[in-house]
């Protein structure tokens, strides 16, 4: 331990408070935050402590498929790859049958998870998206989404989670009985990277405060809920800080914060950010590690493994306990030229890694066994059946 912490006495208090129990204060996260390259072995080892003592030596993930119901968005961020204006071709809002037909493939191949992802209330901008709902029979893309998932229900054994952007609480309430989880990324508190030049700043969906507000509804409904940043969008360490505090600060509050994602931005071509620089492994490491420092074992850490350019063994070492969703079937439609690891390779580099790869479905463990309240009453003995003991996938039930 001390062979780790002999550079910098300040960051060596705050990392051996950490250690003891204590999350740091904001000036203490900001110093997590802005340590060198030569404090990183300290905060790593440290992070990676606390999550051996309160998470075990078991890392899980979801087999999932991914369903992109619709690439039309009322958003325009600077780094997005993902989301077509209505007039290009490759623009849709897909069908129920190509979205059942996907969740079936999973179904036969031992998925548990349907994750919806789809952009933001297109049809609150784009006419021709509210045309091409009503095609549908629908007049918004909550409602479709609302009669996709039933279907996905009906049909298979696959559990959807939805990331739709922002919803109102109205809508996460319709949306909480047909969803084992939610999510929505923060991707960061500061209002700065909403202004003229930031990557938000076409995106009134981006706004941290309507986010942060949603996180907070989700929390009121019990909602097993999802979040996380997006690190290398142009925050500065401090942001970074701030960001992770106030998701604390929240789940403090209500409980509700299954997984906490540390994102690496990767550069797409075409886009208004195609020339900035993916961030450094260390960046992501620094702020896996601080996570893990300001959550203790609060909640659940994970680093999407397509995205780490296949250093995996670093961002375990830095204290995730998850590897999120992965697919085997379905591209990541959001970083279609980062494919997802084979599961048999993760489970290879995790448990040479000396922990336990061990699948759970899109609601984590601790929110089907332990923590009272948070499964919606329409699944919840659908997602007891699934589980074991201590609420991972039954090996049986694949
Ligand atoms: S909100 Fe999501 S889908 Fe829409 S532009 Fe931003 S990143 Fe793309």
């Amino acid at each position: 331990m001390n062979e780790f912490l002999r550079f910098d006495p300040r960051l060596d208090e705050v990392l051996m408070k950490a250690l003891g129990g204590s999350p740091p204060t904001r000036e203490e996260a900001y110093q997590l935050l802005n340590s060198t390259e030569r404090d990183l072995p300290g905060l790593v080892y440290v992070a990676s402590a606390i999550r051996d003592r309160e998470k075990g030596k078991r890392i899980s993930y979801s087999k999932k498929v991914l369903i992109p119901l619709s690439n039309l968005c009322r958003n325009h961020c600077g780094y997005c790859g993902f989301r077509k204006d209505p007039a290009e071709p490759a623009a849709r809002i897909m069908s129920q049958d190509e979205a059942l037909r996907i969740a079936e493939l999973g179904d036969r191949s031992g998925c548990r998870e349907a994750l919806f992802i789809l952009g933001e209330r297109p049809e609150s901008t784009h006419p021709e998206a509210s045309r091409r709902l009503r095609r549908l029979g629908y007049s918004t893309m909550t409602d479709y989404l609302l009669d996709t998932c039933e279907l996905i229900l009906e049909k298979t054994k696959l559990l959807p989670h939805t990331n739709a952007g922002v919803l109102t609480r109205e809508e996460l309430e319709r949306l909480r009985d047909v969803n084992a989880s939610i999510g929505i990324m923060l991707e960061n508190s500061s209002v700065r990277l909403c202004l003229e030049g930031g990557p938000h700043q076409n995106s009134p969906g981006k706004n941290p405060r309507l986010r942060l507000r949603m996180i907070e509804e989700a929390g009121r409904l019990k909602i097993p809920f999802t979040t996380g940043l997006l690190v290398g969008i142009g925050e500065t360490p401090e942001e970074r800080a701030d960001s992770l505090l106030e998701l604390k600060r929240l789940h403090d509050e209500y409980n509700h914060i299954q997984e906490l994602i540390i994102q690496s931005f990767c550069p797409k071509p075409g886009t208004p950010m195609e020339g900035w620089p993916q961030p450094h492994l260390s960046e992501v490491m620094r702020t896996v590690a601080a996570a893990r420092i300001i959550f203790q074992g609060r909640t659940n850490i994970q680093t999407p493994p397509n995205l780490v350019h296949q250093r995996y063994r670093e961002v375990l070492a830095a204290g995730i306990n998850d590897w999120g969703g992965i697919s085997n079937i379905t591209d990541d439609q959001v970083n279609p030229e980062e494919p997802w690891p084979r599961i048999e390779a993760l489970e290879e580099i995790t448990s040479g890694e000396g922990f336990e790869l061990r699948m759970r479905l899109p609601v984590y463990p601790e929110y089907v066994k332990r923590i009272p309240g948070f499964l919606p009453g329409r699944l919840q003995d659908r997602i007891l059946s699934m589980v074991d003991d201590e609420g991972y996938v039954k090996e049986d039930g694949l």
